[in-house]
């Protein structure tokens, strides 16, 4: 490979804050209305136009993972997040799980850095960092208006490919890319009835799944779902495998394959489902579907062993998918930081967990958890002057600022006998 050497340049300094969120996803939108919330003057980075993540932008429109098939394990920022679709009717309850409309809930986090006065930076990538011996000071922001650097004490790792380990060199886990999970384009279609689609797919579900695998589609992972509009559906079962979703080759490549394979869904489904016949095609996600990326080796990394313990430096629940029957687990504070930099913190689904359980840990209320714990957390630890230590933290004052911004974190906060039949319904 041929390199060109880029000149040393002054890059200007356009704020300075307590905090800063890297990455406007579900974890990333949690974790800045938290620290802002508990005082601290903070900014969110997203390198789209809006927030979301892939809830939004992935047309990720279900959250899954809120209950133990009976009460809620997750509350907090997940259920303000609810209250506030609810008032513009905006949800529609399925089973345990919440349909919601992408666009209000877009409509409802700009309300949310509105009202909790955080300052966004849309149309930023972050890609880099401001690097002393123990932590960041700063991270470069790449837009339309150049090469920008803002200032923190804290800063909250919630790109969901923990983009910050891989800037500062932080140990962190990669599954291969034959390991990784497959990557999907979701998309809404119009004009369909989802009630005869549903009794078709019910009662044909082998010719459903040959009509996919005729079109060289895995039928390993994915679904479909009504959505909260009349006569609409959303579809997750356009996948590629064997993708780096580190390596932005792989990922063009993908959104192209995974468009084509849309349109050839839509066109054989038009032909051969009953209630699909007058569909059509809304929209393809406008960024691609990414189940798990880079993960931190974190001071503590949930393993199998884990999911009977109840941690005293619990931080967040998720639910239980291991089969244990225990319902919900508990994630303790160790696996959102590394013992190799002080100040920064990780949220969402690149915290630091065994990649076997990553189902437990990435969908996106349990993201909103560790987005709301990272969060505080890191309010808490930037009154620390001139840096914030994640490794110094009083995680007794975590956890009342959690209890009192309604969160749920100990095992026993709810317990019920789990069901794992109705926890995971769709
Ligand atoms: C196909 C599919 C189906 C799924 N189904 C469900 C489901 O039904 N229910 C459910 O609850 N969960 C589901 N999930 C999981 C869930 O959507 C994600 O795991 C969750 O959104 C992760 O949240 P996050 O905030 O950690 O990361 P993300 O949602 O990925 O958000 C990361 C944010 O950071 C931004 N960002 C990244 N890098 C940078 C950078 N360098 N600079 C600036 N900004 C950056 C991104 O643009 C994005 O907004 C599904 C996921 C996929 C892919």
């Amino acid at each position: 490979m041929k390199y060109v050497l880029e000149p040393q340049r002054e890059l200007p300094i356009i704020g300075e804050y307590d905090v800063i969120v890297l990455g406007g996803g579900p974890a990333g939108i949690s974790a800045a209305v938290s620290s802002a919330k508990t005082g601290a003057k903070t900014a969110i980075v997203e390198r789209y136009g809006y927030l979301g993540g892939q809830a939004t932008g992935g047309l990720i429109i279900l959250l899954v993972g809120l209950t133990d098939g009976k009460q809620k394990i997750i509350k907090g920022f997940c259920e303000d997040t609810i209250n506030r679709l609810n008032e513009l009717g905006a949800t529609e309850n399925i089973g345990n799980h919440v349909l919601f409309d992408p666009e209000s809930m877009k409509y409802v986090f700009d309300c949310f850095i509105q009202e909790n006065q955080i300052f966004p930076y849309f149309h930023n990538y972050v890609s880099n960092v401001i690097k002393t011996e123990n932590g960041i000071t700063g991270v470069v922001l790449e837009g339309k208006s150049g090469r920008r650097v803002i200032k923190a004490r804290a800063f909250v790792d919630a790109t969901g490919d923990a983009d910050i380990a891989k800037y500062c060199n932080i140990p962190f886990e990669q599954e291969s890319k034959d390991k990784t999970l497959p990557v999907t384009l979701g998309f809404r279609v119009g004009g369909v009835d989802p009630d005869r689609i549903s009794k078709f797919i019910r009662e044909n579900p082998y010719y459903y799944k040959s009509l996919l695998t005729s079109m060289g589609i895995s039928i390993k992972i994915g679904g479909w779902t009504k959505t909260v509009h009349k006569k609409e559906a959303w579809f997750n079962i356009s996948h590629v495998e064997n993708i780096d979703i580190t390596d932005t080759q792989d990922l063009t490549r993908a959104e192209i394959i995974g468009r084509r394979q849309i349109h050839q869904i839509v066109k054989s489904f038009k032909s051969s489902m009953p209630g699909f016949e007058e569909g059509y095609l809304i929209d393809t996600a406008p960024q691609i579907g990414i189940r798990d990326s880079r993960r931190i080796k974190g001071v503590y990394r949930y393993t199998n062993e884990d999911i009977a313990r109840t941690f005293t430096d619990s931080i967040a629940k998720a639910p239980d998918y291991s089969g244990s029957g225990r319902g919900s687990i508990e994630i303790p504070y160790g696996c959102l930081i590394s013992k190799e930099i002080n100040n920064v913190i990780f949220a969402g689904r690149g915290i630091s967990v065994d990649h076997k359980l990553i189902d437990m840990f990435r969908e996106i209320p349990c993201c909103m958890a560790t987005g709301q714990a990272a969060g505080i957390a890191a309010a808490i630890t930037s009154e620390k002057s001139p840096m914030a230590d994640f490794h110094n933290i009083d995680v007794k004052q975590l956890q009342e600022k959690l209890l009192s911004q309604g969160a749920l974190f100990k095992y026993h906060d709810n317990y019920s006998e789990f069901n794992l039949e109705t926890a995971m319904q769709i």
